[in-house]
């Protein structure tokens, strides 16, 4: 097991990069690498500061290492999906009775998860098998 800096050092350039990646560079992200979560099977938080582009993430120290990059691209990821829920909550919150309101809006985060959690696992495959330019090319060109 590597020392907590070295950990550190692993998250915040995983961070970094993927934040490079996803087109995010404008926010300005606090890594908590301390973090202990709950429940224990969660590994990372992002708490987000509305509007101003900043943002808190919160990695578990009992995340293991080879699943840094997930949890990483994973919390990422909601900053992209931000908006659209904050959209959709306030619109359900004026549209529907507090109780009626609660049962979709659990639904539709159990949603948001499940597609983040996919997608996260999607970007990491991509990654591991980089794509040749040309065969890109050729994709690009059959789809026109
Ligand atoms: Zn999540």
């Amino acid at each position: 097991m590597k020392d907590v800096k070295d950990r550190n050092a692993v998250i915040e350039d995983t961070l970094e990069y993927w934040q490079k990646i996803l087109r995010l560079s404008e926010w300005k992200i606090e890594t908590i690498t301390n973090a202990h979560l709950h429940p224990k099977e969660k590994w990372g938080e992002i708490k987000i500061f509305d509007n101003i582009f900043r943002a808190e993430m919160h990695i578990s120290t009992l995340c293991p290492e080879e699943d840094i990059q997930e949890v990483v691209i994973h919390e990422l990821l909601h900053l992209l999906t931000f908006p659209i829920r904050q959209f959709f909550y306030k619109t359900l919150q004026e549209l529907t009775r507090p109780q009626e309101g609660k049962i979709i809006a659990d639904e539709v985060t159990a949603k948001d998860e499940k597609l983040l959690g996919n997608l996260a696992l999607s970007f990491l495959e991509m990654k591991k098998q980089r794509i040749p330019k040309d065969e890109i090319a050729e994709v690009i060109k059959r789809q026109k």
